[in-house]
């Protein structure tokens, strides 16, 4: 049976979400909780701060789609989160937490 990917739509907690993503570019990538830099793509867990990344976004498709097949691949339950969505639900956090203060 072929495999495709098709994008799905899922509420997620974003608390939760922005501790354990890895956020890949081109060639490295970085950890959203501690914002290490430079961390291999496909790693399991940030060398920095030892978070488990459950999640992986890419800053740009274009190209990158062989990466992503990769990395599900190795790692059939990581989560691929739309950088997008994910920049703007972060964003959207922190303008609720201005408001709190
Ligand atoms: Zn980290």
């Amino acid at each position: 049976m072929a495999e495709k990917l098709i994008r799905i739509f899922k509420k997620f907690h974003i608390d939760e979400v922005k501790e354990h993503v890895l956020v890949c570019g081109d060639l490295t990538a970085n950890c959203s909780k501690c914002s290490e830099v430079g961390i291999k793509l496909g790693s399991s867990t940030c060398p920095s701060c030892g978070t488990e990344f459950k999640y992986i976004t890419f800053r740009s498709l274009k190209g990158n789609i062989p990466k992503i097949l990769k990395a599900f691949e190795e790692k059939p339950n990581l989560i691929f989160i739309d950088y997008d969505d994910f920049k703007h639900a972060t964003s959207s956090l922190k303008i609720e937490d201005l408001f709190k203060n």
